[in-house]
């Protein structure tokens, strides 16, 4: 069986004071819970979040990372950085990272096996745009971004680490794929895995994201392949949040 996670991706939301009474509420809402909850703030308020989550059942992840471990990287950090400040996760290959910030397939899997050399649990985040879904790409695309993994860290390095399938179409715009979509996706990347070795492909925790809300989260996580959500806009909102992780519960 795998323990399901609940991923909330702040994105660049946050305020010291917002993010305080957020995390109050999480920290008490997430009390008793089965499944595994993380929160990803941006970098600044990681020290804030490590100091108020210390001892509570929610982790903390980061946004991004560098694929270096020092050096001159003028505005990067570091993988031993984030876990110096009580980071657990890190999402690697976000689909605005990759669009917005122009990361290619080769850098997120630099990103991906640096994290994984720390200690870090990367989230490997992959999607197809709407015009690739349109033309019939979906599983060319998201192949392709697995195999950059695949091939640079190799298989043994998706052993306990998280894949997360969000349909660029879906994330932020309030359009959810439907259980059966995003299942066919789910199980098709645990079919790729598997072809390389079956006990990792079965041991792997599969996320689904893209526009999860409380009304639809326990249809999608009631599907085989899909093992929990990672949540953009509803994770702000602690009810909505604690409703979608108790959806996974
Ligand atoms: C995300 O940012 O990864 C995401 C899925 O966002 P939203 O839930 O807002 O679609």
């Amino acid at each position: 069986m795998r323990r399901k996670l609940v991923a909330g991706n702040w994105k660049m939301h946050g305020s010291l004071s917002l993010n305080e009474q957020l995390l109050r509420e999480l920290v008490l809402g997430v009390q008793g819970l089965e499944c595994d909850v993380a929160v990803f703030p941006p970098f600044p308020f990681l020290a804030q979040a490590q100091v108020l989550l210390d001892g509570a059942a929610l982790c903390l992840g980061a946004q991004t990372v560098s694929q270096h471990s020092f050096g001159a990287f003028t505005g990067e950090v570091s993988p031993g950085m984030l876990k110096e400040f009580g980071c657990r996760y890190v999402l690697v290959g976000h689909s605005e990272r990759r669009t917005l910030f122009a990361e290619s397939d080769d850098l997120v899997a630099a990103k991906f096996l640096a994290s994984r050399e720390s200690g870090l649990i990367p989230v490997l985040c992959v999607g197809e745009t709407l015009l690739e879904r349109e033309a019939g790409l979906t599983g060319v695309v998201v192949e392709r971004q697995l195999l950059a993994v695949l091939d640079k860290a190799g298989v043994a390095a998706l052993g306990g680490a998280v894949v997360a399938y969000e349909p660029v179409w879906a994330i932020g715009t309030g359009v959810t794929a439907t259980p059966l979509q995003a299942q066919e996706v789910h199980a098709a990347i645990r079919g790729l895995v598997a072809s390389y070795d079956a006990p990792i492909a079965d041991g792997l925790r599969i996320l689904y994201g893209g526009s999860v809300k409380p009304g639809n989260a326990l249809e999608l996580f009631g599907q085989p392949d899909i093992d929990g959500g990672l949540i953009g806009a509803a994770s702000l909102i602690a009810k909505d949040f604690l409703a979608i992780c108790r959806a996974a519960n």
